[in-house]
């Protein structure tokens, strides 16, 4: 019997590793399956004849050869199942279609006016959540696999595995199991995730394969990092991982939310920008309008208010600061930027860059910098539900082939 369940589950990781190998190329043929993953010919055959009746993959015709029969060309169906990404962030909310590629095919911002602190926040975001989502399934359109699940991206200290929120900034959250509150409304899986780690996802999943280790920031109201070490992301023991927000940069610096005393957010956040603006003479702009804070101060920059263009630069400044800290600790490939303050880049990047070759060690100097997809953590949220279910088996490298 255990060599039934053995050669079964033998046969899904080959599966899974057979599909991830096409998805990663944009075309490829069985015998350079077999070269990749270092499985026979007649097992790959067999395992992309199963993929091809399961519509994951398609056959588009004939590759060249340098003698010999052409090899019939693979390519990944990307519209094979769709997933719902959702990005909750303080002030609005976007909520995403995308097919198993990462292409979005709606999307949809609201904003989001809930007042964290009384005891009807969390029925309340799950209602608000219900309706973007039925919205959503109304807008994704048929597929062999249909709609793979729904994935929840949230600015807070959120446990993946286990489903819960333990801290959700201006609400009176902990413990609370969001994973188990929306899946009892729908048959298919729902995940919940932090924003930084869906972002990191999405940027980690639209880079080449060179990338293997790549951190995205999310600097906005808060300053949040997602980690992807060697293709992975990296959660930590607890899901913890990635609160650079809150390292320590200035160590009898300003008071921290989180008790502690000079924490990176202090200094790299939508609220650092209106104390910088403060400080340097300038005044807060009015909340008239229906553009964000960081929206608004960043028109007036554009337009030559010396104030706001001083405030951003001292936050790149302070940016850079951090960024440094975390290419000394993990020298990745990639960085990313997102978030509501990425939205400033003219202004802020120039001053991260110079912070970083002071601060940089080494190569880490030159370390690619750019700004990520304005609906990355959307996305990577929807990406997310697509590998934890149709590709939920161990990539490739993880066993001996
Ligand atoms: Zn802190």
């Amino acid at each position: 019997m255990t060599i039934n369940v053995d050669a079964a589950e033998m046969r899904r990781i080959n599966l899974a590793t057979v599909l991830g190998v096409i998805r990663g190329k944009r075309t490829t043929s069985r015998i350079d399956i077999s070269q990749i993953t270092g499985l026979n010919k007649a097992t790959v055959s067999y395992l992309v004849d199963e993929l091809i009746q399961e519509q994951l993959v398609q056959e588009i015709g004939y590759g060249s050869s340098s003698g010999g029969r052409k090899p019939v060309l693979l390519k990944f169906n990307a519209n094979a199942a769709y997933a719902i990404g959702i990005d909750i962030q303080i002030t609005h909310m976007t909520t995403v279609v995308s097919n198993t590629r990462g292409e979005v095919l709606y999307r949809q911002t609201k904003p989001l006016a809930l007042d964290g602190r009384t005891s009807l926040y969390q029925e309340r975001l799950v209602d608000l959540i219900l309706v973007e989502v039925a919205a959503a399934m109304k807008a994704t359109p048929p597929s062999p696999h249909g709609l793979a699940g729904i994935g929840v991206a949230l600015p807070g200290i959120v446990n993946f595995s286990a489903g819960t929120v333990y801290y959700l900034p201006n609400a009176s959250v902990s413990d609370w199991n969001l994973q188990a509150a929306l899946g009892q409304h729908f048959e298919v899986p729902v995940f919940i995730d932090n924003d930084a780690n869906c972002g990191a996802w999405c940027e980690f999943q639209h880079r080449n394969s060179r990338v293997q280790n790549l951190v995205h920031i999310n600097a906005g109201v808060g300053v949040g990092a997602g980690v992807i070490v060697n293709g992975q992301l990296y959660r930590g023991k607890d899901g913890l991982a990635g609160e650079f927000g809150h390292m320590t940069i200035a160590a009898l610096g300003r008071e921290c939310s989180c008790g502690n005393y000079g924490c990176w957010e202090e200094y790299a956040s939508e609220r650092s920008l209106l104390r910088y603006i403060r400080e340097s003479g300038g005044e807060k702009p009015g909340t008239a309008s229906e553009w964000s804070i960081v929206e608004q101060i960043l028109y007036e920059a554009q337009h030559d208010n010396r104030a706001y263009i001083r405030a951003f630069h001292t936050l790149g400044e302070y940016l850079g600061v951090g960024i440094a800290n975390i290419l000394n600790g993990l020298n990745p490939e990639q960085v990313t930027i997102g978030g509501m303050l990425s939205r400033a880049a003219t202004f802020i990047l120039p001053e991260i860059e110079r912070v970083l070759q002071h601060r940089a060690i080494l190569l880490n100097k030159s370390t690619s910098l750019s700004i990520a997809n304005a609906n990355a953590v959307a996305i990577g949220a929807a990406e997310i539900v697509i590998d934890q279910t149709l590709f939920s088996y161990p990539k490739q490298g993880s066993f001996d082939s």
